[in-house]
Protein backbone atom coordinates (compact mmCIF):
# COMPACT_ATOMS: atom_id res chain seq x y z
CA UNK A 1 0.00 0.00 0.00
CA UNK A 2 1.05 3.26 -1.04
CA UNK A 3 1.58 5.41 2.35
CA UNK A 4 -1.30 8.42 1.64
CA UNK A 5 1.29 10.87 2.61
CA UNK A 6 2.73 10.39 -0.47
CA UNK A 7 -0.01 11.42 -2.22
CA UNK A 8 0.26 14.90 -1.83
CA UNK A 9 1.11 16.77 -4.48
CA UNK A 10 3.26 19.85 -3.82
CA UNK A 11 1.61 22.94 -4.10
CA UNK A 12 4.45 23.75 -6.94
CA UNK A 13 3.96 20.94 -8.85
CA UNK A 14 -0.07 21.51 -9.19
CA UNK A 15 0.39 25.64 -10.04
CA UNK A 16 3.04 24.23 -13.06
CA UNK A 17 0.19 21.47 -13.85
CA UNK A 18 -2.45 24.78 -13.36
CA UNK A 19 -0.60 27.20 -15.55
CA UNK A 20 -0.30 24.48 -18.45
CA UNK A 21 -3.68 23.70 -18.54
CA UNK A 22 -4.98 27.36 -18.34
CA UNK A 23 -2.26 28.25 -21.12
CA UNK A 24 -4.49 25.89 -23.67
CA UNK A 25 -7.76 27.92 -22.68
CA UNK A 26 -5.94 31.43 -23.38
CA UNK A 27 -8.40 33.96 -23.49
CA UNK A 28 -7.58 35.63 -27.38
CA UNK A 29 -10.58 38.28 -27.75
CA UNK A 30 -9.81 41.39 -27.53
CA UNK A 31 -11.59 44.88 -27.37
CA UNK A 32 -10.73 48.49 -26.96
CA UNK A 33 -12.79 50.09 -24.04
CA UNK A 34 -11.95 54.00 -22.90
CA UNK A 35 -9.25 54.62 -20.49
CA UNK A 36 -11.50 55.87 -18.04
CA UNK A 37 -13.41 52.38 -17.76
CA UNK A 38 -10.48 50.02 -17.62
CA UNK A 39 -9.63 50.09 -14.13
CA UNK A 40 -8.52 45.87 -13.48
CA UNK A 41 -8.40 45.08 -16.92
CA UNK A 42 -5.45 43.49 -18.65
CA UNK A 43 -3.74 45.22 -21.46
CA UNK A 44 -3.82 43.64 -24.85
CA UNK A 45 -1.60 45.16 -26.74
CA UNK A 46 1.51 47.60 -25.41
CA UNK A 47 0.99 51.40 -24.99
CA UNK A 48 3.16 53.57 -26.63
CA UNK A 49 3.54 57.19 -26.52
CA UNK A 50 3.80 59.52 -29.13
CA UNK A 51 4.67 62.79 -27.42
CA UNK A 52 7.04 63.92 -25.10
CA UNK A 53 5.85 64.06 -21.14
CA UNK A 54 5.76 66.81 -20.35
CA UNK A 55 5.59 68.19 -23.86
CA UNK A 56 8.02 71.38 -22.90
CA UNK A 57 10.40 72.49 -20.20
CA UNK A 58 8.30 73.77 -17.38
CA UNK A 59 8.68 75.45 -13.91
CA UNK A 60 7.76 73.76 -10.99
CA UNK A 61 6.89 76.62 -8.88
CA UNK A 62 5.17 79.71 -8.55
CA UNK A 63 7.93 82.50 -9.23
CA UNK A 64 10.18 84.37 -11.39
CA UNK A 65 11.92 82.94 -14.77
CA UNK A 66 14.77 84.15 -15.21
CA UNK A 67 18.21 83.64 -16.46
CA UNK A 68 20.86 82.45 -13.49
CA UNK A 69 23.57 84.32 -14.99
CA UNK A 70 22.01 87.94 -14.04
CA UNK A 71 21.32 86.82 -10.48
CA UNK A 72 24.82 85.87 -9.52
CA UNK A 73 24.80 87.87 -6.35
CA UNK A 74 22.05 88.27 -3.87
CA UNK A 75 19.56 91.08 -4.52
CA UNK A 76 20.06 91.77 -7.69
CA UNK A 77 16.93 93.72 -9.48
CA UNK A 78 15.45 92.54 -12.76
CA UNK A 79 12.47 94.09 -14.87
CA UNK A 80 9.47 91.98 -15.63
CA UNK A 81 8.20 92.01 -18.99
CA UNK A 82 5.47 89.25 -18.81
CA UNK A 83 3.31 87.12 -17.02
CA UNK A 84 2.83 83.65 -17.81
CA UNK A 85 0.23 81.54 -16.08
CA UNK A 86 -0.12 77.79 -16.52
CA UNK A 87 -1.55 76.92 -20.24
CA UNK A 88 0.03 80.42 -21.85
CA UNK A 89 3.14 80.51 -24.11
CA UNK A 90 5.62 83.02 -22.96
CA UNK A 91 7.68 85.36 -25.03
CA UNK A 92 11.73 84.80 -25.01
CA UNK A 93 13.49 86.89 -21.95
CA UNK A 94 16.11 88.98 -22.58
CA UNK A 95 19.50 90.01 -20.29
CA UNK A 96 18.63 91.66 -16.88
CA UNK A 97 14.49 90.18 -17.57
CA UNK A 98 12.24 87.85 -15.78
CA UNK A 99 8.86 86.40 -16.27
CA UNK A 100 6.73 86.19 -13.05
CA UNK A 101 5.63 82.66 -13.90
CA UNK A 102 3.33 79.87 -12.20
CA UNK A 103 3.48 76.44 -11.59
CA UNK A 104 3.11 74.34 -14.65
CA UNK A 105 3.66 77.17 -17.41
CA UNK A 106 6.48 76.69 -19.85
CA UNK A 107 9.48 78.46 -19.06
CA UNK A 108 10.15 80.96 -21.80
CA UNK A 109 13.22 81.03 -24.47
CA UNK A 110 16.00 82.22 -22.99
CA UNK A 111 15.04 81.34 -18.90
CA UNK A 112 17.14 78.37 -17.53
CA UNK A 113 16.19 79.12 -14.02
CA UNK A 114 12.90 80.11 -11.55
CA UNK A 115 13.20 81.32 -8.23
CA UNK A 116 10.20 80.57 -6.18
CA UNK A 117 8.42 83.43 -4.90
CA UNK A 118 9.25 83.24 -1.19
CA UNK A 119 12.78 84.17 -2.35
CA UNK A 120 11.97 87.71 -4.46
CA UNK A 121 10.42 90.37 -3.41
CA UNK A 122 8.34 92.50 -5.69
CA UNK A 123 9.19 96.48 -6.86
CA UNK A 124 7.40 99.52 -8.62
CA UNK A 125 9.50 99.74 -12.18
CA UNK A 126 11.85 102.22 -12.43
CA UNK A 127 10.62 103.08 -15.30
CA UNK A 128 7.00 103.24 -14.54
CA UNK A 129 6.43 99.48 -16.65
CA UNK A 130 3.19 97.71 -15.56
CA UNK A 131 4.45 94.87 -14.38
CA UNK A 132 7.76 96.01 -12.36
CA UNK A 133 10.68 94.46 -11.08
CA UNK A 134 11.77 91.95 -9.01
CA UNK A 135 14.81 91.37 -6.46
CA UNK A 136 16.31 88.55 -6.14
CA UNK A 137 17.43 87.59 -2.86
CA UNK A 138 19.19 84.32 -3.64
CA UNK A 139 21.78 83.05 -6.26
CA UNK A 140 19.86 80.76 -8.24
CA UNK A 141 21.53 77.50 -10.03
CA UNK A 142 20.95 76.84 -13.81
CA UNK A 143 18.12 74.86 -14.18
CA UNK A 144 16.35 74.99 -11.39
CA UNK A 145 12.74 74.12 -10.03
CA UNK A 146 12.29 73.23 -14.30
CA UNK A 147 10.83 69.90 -14.81
CA UNK A 148 12.51 68.72 -18.24
CA UNK A 149 10.74 68.40 -21.49
CA UNK A 150 10.40 64.41 -21.48
CA UNK A 151 12.02 63.81 -18.06
CA UNK A 152 8.71 61.40 -17.24
CA UNK A 153 7.75 60.11 -20.50
CA UNK A 154 9.84 60.39 -24.00
CA UNK A 155 8.62 60.40 -27.46
CA UNK A 156 7.78 56.85 -28.69
CA UNK A 157 8.43 54.80 -25.43
CA UNK A 158 6.26 52.39 -24.08
CA UNK A 159 5.10 53.48 -20.55
CA UNK A 160 2.81 50.15 -19.79
CA UNK A 161 2.69 47.00 -21.19
CA UNK A 162 0.85 44.06 -22.90
CA UNK A 163 -0.26 41.55 -20.16
CA UNK A 164 0.12 44.39 -17.41
CA UNK A 165 -3.00 45.16 -15.63
CA UNK A 166 -4.49 48.74 -15.30
CA UNK A 167 -4.42 50.44 -11.89
CA UNK A 168 -6.17 53.70 -11.32
CA UNK A 169 -2.24 55.37 -11.80
CA UNK A 170 -1.56 53.37 -14.80
CA UNK A 171 -5.15 54.63 -15.96
CA UNK A 172 -3.35 58.10 -15.70
CA UNK A 173 -0.44 57.31 -17.23
CA UNK A 174 -2.10 56.38 -19.84
CA UNK A 175 -3.98 59.49 -20.00
CA UNK A 176 -1.29 61.42 -19.89
CA UNK A 177 0.22 60.35 -23.26
CA UNK A 178 -3.06 61.14 -24.82
CA UNK A 179 -4.58 57.73 -25.09
CA UNK A 180 -8.33 58.24 -25.00
CA UNK A 181 -8.77 54.07 -25.45
CA UNK A 182 -7.19 51.18 -24.56
CA UNK A 183 -6.79 47.64 -25.92
CA UNK A 184 -7.72 44.72 -23.37
CA UNK A 185 -8.27 41.11 -23.32
CA UNK A 186 -12.11 40.26 -22.81
CA UNK A 187 -12.58 39.96 -19.24
CA UNK A 188 -12.69 35.89 -18.35
CA UNK A 189 -16.16 34.42 -17.92
CA UNK A 190 -16.56 32.62 -15.31
CA UNK A 191 -19.41 30.50 -13.67
CA UNK A 192 -19.09 30.27 -10.19
CA UNK A 193 -21.72 27.89 -7.91
CA UNK A 194 -21.67 26.68 -4.05
CA UNK A 195 -22.25 22.62 -3.49
CA UNK A 196 -23.92 21.79 0.04
CA UNK A 197 -27.25 20.68 1.49
CA UNK A 198 -26.57 22.76 4.44
CA UNK A 199 -26.24 26.35 2.68
CA UNK A 200 -28.49 28.70 2.75
CA UNK A 201 -28.22 32.29 1.37
CA UNK A 202 -27.84 35.33 3.96
CA UNK A 203 -31.68 36.76 3.79
CA UNK A 204 -33.62 33.58 4.27
CA UNK A 205 -33.83 31.87 7.98
CA UNK A 206 -31.67 29.00 8.93
CA UNK A 207 -33.31 26.09 9.89
CA UNK A 208 -31.58 23.47 12.14
CA UNK A 209 -28.20 22.16 10.53
CA UNK A 210 -28.18 25.00 8.05
CA UNK A 211 -25.23 27.44 7.46
CA UNK A 212 -25.18 30.85 5.78
CA UNK A 213 -23.57 30.42 2.27
CA UNK A 214 -20.30 32.43 2.73
CA UNK A 215 -18.45 31.47 0.02
CA UNK A 216 -20.81 32.28 -2.78
CA UNK A 217 -19.92 36.02 -1.75
CA UNK A 218 -15.90 36.19 -1.10
CA UNK A 219 -15.63 33.87 -3.83
CA UNK A 220 -17.87 36.26 -6.40
CA UNK A 221 -15.72 39.26 -4.34
CA UNK A 222 -12.40 37.50 -5.44
CA UNK A 223 -13.16 37.38 -9.15
CA UNK A 224 -14.53 40.62 -9.32
CA UNK A 225 -11.70 42.12 -8.14
CA UNK A 226 -9.10 39.69 -10.67
CA UNK A 227 -11.73 41.68 -13.34
CA UNK A 228 -13.61 38.32 -13.95
CA UNK A 229 -17.57 38.89 -15.56
CA UNK A 230 -19.51 36.53 -12.82
CA UNK A 231 -22.10 33.99 -14.03
CA UNK A 232 -23.54 33.07 -10.16
CA UNK A 233 -25.57 29.78 -10.58
CA UNK A 234 -26.19 29.58 -6.77
CA UNK A 235 -26.08 26.61 -4.75
CA UNK A 236 -26.43 23.45 -6.57
CA UNK A 237 -28.14 20.37 -4.30
CA UNK A 238 -25.79 17.56 -3.18
CA UNK A 239 -26.66 14.98 -6.28
CA UNK A 240 -25.25 13.56 -8.69
CA UNK A 241 -27.41 14.45 -11.47
CA UNK A 242 -28.02 18.18 -10.42
CA UNK A 243 -24.44 18.65 -10.09
CA UNK A 244 -23.89 17.26 -13.74
CA UNK A 245 -26.89 19.61 -15.25
CA UNK A 246 -25.10 22.48 -13.62
CA UNK A 247 -21.82 21.76 -15.39
CA UNK A 248 -23.58 21.79 -18.70
CA UNK A 249 -25.32 24.75 -18.22
CA UNK A 250 -22.24 26.57 -17.02
CA UNK A 251 -20.05 25.24 -19.65
CA UNK A 252 -22.05 26.75 -22.06
CA UNK A 253 -21.00 30.49 -21.78
CA UNK A 254 -18.09 30.08 -19.76
CA UNK A 255 -14.24 30.12 -20.15
CA UNK A 256 -13.73 28.73 -15.93
CA UNK A 257 -16.39 27.02 -13.94
CA UNK A 258 -15.51 27.51 -10.11
CA UNK A 259 -17.09 25.50 -7.51
CA UNK A 260 -16.76 25.44 -3.76
CA UNK A 261 -17.40 22.02 -1.43
CA UNK A 262 -17.99 18.60 -2.86
CA UNK A 263 -14.26 17.64 -3.33
CA UNK A 264 -13.70 15.24 -0.75
CA UNK A 265 -13.98 11.84 -0.66
CA UNK A 266 -17.42 11.53 1.16
CA UNK A 267 -20.64 9.79 -0.51
CA UNK A 268 -21.98 13.20 -0.60
CA UNK A 269 -19.30 14.93 -2.60
CA UNK A 270 -20.41 14.75 -5.98
CA UNK A 271 -18.03 16.75 -7.98
CA UNK A 272 -15.99 14.40 -9.13
CA UNK A 273 -17.76 11.95 -10.26
CA UNK A 274 -19.69 14.51 -12.58
CA UNK A 275 -16.53 16.47 -13.77
CA UNK A 276 -16.10 12.59 -14.91
CA UNK A 277 -19.36 12.15 -16.78
CA UNK A 278 -18.99 15.38 -17.99
CA UNK A 279 -15.51 16.16 -18.72
CA UNK A 280 -11.96 15.11 -17.99
CA UNK A 281 -10.89 15.50 -13.90
CA UNK A 282 -7.08 15.68 -12.08
CA UNK A 283 -7.83 15.44 -8.47
CA UNK A 284 -4.67 16.51 -6.28
CA UNK A 285 -4.43 16.36 -2.36
CA UNK A 286 -2.56 19.44 -1.98
CA UNK A 287 0.70 19.20 0.50
CA UNK A 288 -0.76 22.37 1.64
CA UNK A 289 -2.57 23.69 4.86
CA UNK A 290 -5.18 24.91 4.60
CA UNK A 291 -7.00 23.15 1.10
CA UNK A 292 -6.49 20.38 0.73
CA UNK A 293 -8.50 18.85 -2.10
CA UNK A 294 -8.65 20.09 -5.22
CA UNK A 295 -9.83 19.39 -8.30
CA UNK A 296 -8.87 20.77 -11.50
CA UNK A 297 -10.32 19.32 -15.34
CA UNK A 298 -12.39 20.43 -18.28
CA UNK A 299 -16.09 20.24 -19.25
CA UNK A 300 -17.22 19.60 -22.70
CA UNK A 301 -19.52 21.95 -24.16
CA UNK A 302 -21.56 20.78 -27.52
CA UNK A 303 -19.62 21.77 -30.01
CA UNK A 304 -16.61 19.81 -29.03
CA UNK A 305 -15.14 22.47 -27.16
CA UNK A 306 -14.79 22.90 -23.24
CA UNK A 307 -14.59 25.41 -20.17
CA UNK A 308 -11.79 25.46 -17.49
CA UNK A 309 -12.74 23.77 -14.41
CA UNK A 310 -11.73 24.55 -10.95
CA UNK A 311 -13.54 22.66 -7.54
CA UNK A 312 -12.03 24.30 -4.51
CA UNK A 313 -12.52 22.80 -0.66
CA UNK A 314 -15.73 24.23 0.72
CA UNK A 315 -14.32 25.27 4.34
CA UNK A 316 -14.43 28.93 4.11
CA UNK A 317 -10.76 30.07 4.48
CA UNK A 318 -9.48 26.87 2.57
CA UNK A 319 -11.49 28.40 -0.86
CA UNK A 320 -9.96 31.99 -0.01
CA UNK A 321 -6.92 30.61 -0.06
CA UNK A 322 -6.65 27.95 -2.63
CA UNK A 323 -8.31 30.84 -4.93
CA UNK A 324 -5.89 33.26 -4.14
CA UNK A 325 -2.58 30.23 -4.73
CA UNK A 326 -4.31 28.98 -7.41
CA UNK A 327 -7.53 30.42 -8.84
CA UNK A 328 -5.71 33.90 -9.55
CA UNK A 329 -2.57 32.41 -11.24
CA UNK A 330 -4.79 30.68 -13.38
CA UNK A 331 -6.67 33.65 -14.39
CA UNK A 332 -3.78 35.60 -15.21
CA UNK A 333 -2.87 32.47 -17.59
CA UNK A 334 -5.91 32.73 -19.45
CA UNK A 335 -5.19 36.16 -19.91
CA UNK A 336 -1.89 36.11 -20.82
CA UNK A 337 -0.02 36.67 -17.83
CA UNK A 338 2.30 34.92 -15.58
CA UNK A 339 1.03 31.99 -13.34
CA UNK A 340 3.19 31.96 -9.87
CA UNK A 341 2.84 33.28 -6.80
CA UNK A 342 3.99 36.59 -6.43
CA UNK A 343 7.21 37.20 -4.14
CA UNK A 344 6.93 36.85 -0.50
CA UNK A 345 8.98 39.27 1.93
CA UNK A 346 11.17 38.16 4.21
CA UNK A 347 9.70 39.79 7.98
CA UNK A 348 9.87 38.93 11.46
CA UNK A 349 7.58 37.05 12.95
CA UNK A 350 6.48 38.19 15.86
CA UNK A 351 4.93 34.77 17.57
CA UNK A 352 5.86 31.45 18.04
CA UNK A 353 4.49 28.10 16.12
CA UNK A 354 6.07 25.26 17.69
CA UNK A 355 4.14 22.61 16.14
CA UNK A 356 4.46 23.39 12.34
CA UNK A 357 2.18 20.46 9.96
CA UNK A 358 4.20 18.29 7.18
CA UNK A 359 2.06 20.18 4.84
CA UNK A 360 3.29 23.80 3.80
CA UNK A 361 1.09 26.16 5.86
CA UNK A 362 -0.59 29.23 4.88
CA UNK A 363 -1.30 31.06 8.25
CA UNK A 364 -3.35 34.18 8.32
CA UNK A 365 -1.48 36.94 10.04
CA UNK A 366 -1.05 40.74 10.16
CA UNK A 367 1.49 43.67 10.12
CA UNK A 368 1.81 44.55 14.13
CA UNK A 369 2.24 48.34 15.09
CA UNK A 370 6.41 46.98 15.69
CA UNK A 371 6.80 45.80 11.78
CA UNK A 372 6.64 41.86 13.32
CA UNK A 373 3.55 39.82 12.18
CA UNK A 374 1.36 38.64 14.68
CA UNK A 375 -0.76 35.87 14.04
CA UNK A 376 -4.16 35.30 14.31
CA UNK A 377 -5.08 32.98 17.42
CA UNK A 378 -7.54 30.28 15.64
CA UNK A 379 -6.21 29.42 12.03
CA UNK A 380 -9.09 26.65 11.74
CA UNK A 381 -9.70 26.72 7.79
CA UNK A 382 -13.55 27.44 9.00
CA UNK A 383 -12.43 30.40 10.88
CA UNK A 384 -13.17 33.09 8.39
CA UNK A 385 -12.47 35.94 11.02
CA UNK A 386 -8.69 35.45 10.22
CA UNK A 387 -8.76 36.20 6.63
CA UNK A 388 -10.36 39.49 7.63
CA UNK A 389 -8.50 40.35 10.56
CA UNK A 390 -5.36 39.19 8.59
CA UNK A 391 -3.59 41.28 5.77
CA UNK A 392 -1.42 38.34 4.91
CA UNK A 393 0.01 34.71 4.79
CA UNK A 394 3.24 33.50 6.25
CA UNK A 395 4.52 30.44 3.33
CA UNK A 396 5.79 28.39 5.69
CA UNK A 397 7.85 25.48 4.79
CA UNK A 398 6.80 21.98 5.98
CA UNK A 399 7.76 21.18 9.15
CA UNK A 400 9.08 24.52 9.82
CA UNK A 401 8.86 25.57 13.30
CA UNK A 402 8.78 29.57 14.03
CA UNK A 403 10.17 31.52 16.90
CA UNK A 404 9.42 34.45 17.42
CA UNK A 405 12.26 36.61 15.46
CA UNK A 406 12.42 34.51 13.13
CA UNK A 407 12.51 35.68 9.46
CA UNK A 408 9.52 34.29 7.63
CA UNK A 409 7.84 34.22 4.52
CA UNK A 410 5.05 36.81 4.23
CA UNK A 411 2.52 37.19 1.20
CA UNK A 412 0.52 40.73 1.20
CA UNK A 413 -3.33 39.95 0.57
CA UNK A 414 -2.78 42.44 -1.60
CA UNK A 415 -0.70 41.39 -4.14
CA UNK A 416 -2.41 38.10 -4.03
CA UNK A 417 -5.78 39.45 -4.51
CA UNK A 418 -5.13 41.98 -7.52
CA UNK A 419 -1.69 42.10 -9.44
P1 LIG B 1 -17.24 20.12 1.81
O1 LIG B 1 -15.99 20.47 1.09
O2 LIG B 1 -18.45 20.19 0.94
O3 LIG B 1 -17.11 18.82 2.51
O4 LIG B 1 -17.42 21.24 2.93
C1 LIG B 1 -16.46 21.41 3.93
C2 LIG B 1 -16.96 22.37 4.99
O5 LIG B 1 -17.16 23.64 4.41
C3 LIG B 1 -18.29 21.98 5.58
O6 LIG B 1 -18.26 22.30 6.96
C4 LIG B 1 -19.27 22.83 4.86
O7 LIG B 1 -20.43 23.08 5.60
C5 LIG B 1 -18.49 24.09 4.64
N1 LIG B 1 -18.95 24.78 3.45
C6 LIG B 1 -19.09 24.24 2.22
N2 LIG B 1 -19.55 25.14 1.35
C7 LIG B 1 -19.68 26.31 2.03
C8 LIG B 1 -20.12 27.61 1.68
N3 LIG B 1 -20.51 27.88 0.42
N4 LIG B 1 -20.14 28.57 2.62
C9 LIG B 1 -19.75 28.26 3.88
N5 LIG B 1 -19.32 27.07 4.27
C10 LIG B 1 -19.31 26.07 3.37
MG1 LIG C 1 -20.37 19.54 1.06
Amino acid sequence: MADPRSALSPLDDVLARLAAGAALHRIRDVERVATSDALGRVLAADVRSTLDVPPADNTSMDGYALRAADAATPGAVLAVTQRIPAGAVGQPIGPGEAARIFTGAQVPPGADAVVMQEQCVALPAADGGRLGAVRVDTVPTAGQWIRRRGEDVRDGAVVLHAGQRLTPQAMGLAASVGAATVEVMRRPRVALFSTGDELVMPGDPLPPGAIYNSNRYTLRGLLQAAGCEVGDLGIVPDRLDATRAALREAAAGHDLILTSGGVSIGEEDHIKPALEAEGRLEHWQVAMKPGKPLVFGEVRRADASAALFMGLPGNPVSSFVTFLLCVAPLLRVMQGGEGGLPRALPMAAGFDWPRPDRRREFLRVRVGPDSRLELFPNQSSGVLTSAVWGDGLVDNPPGQVIRAGDAVRYLPLADLIAR
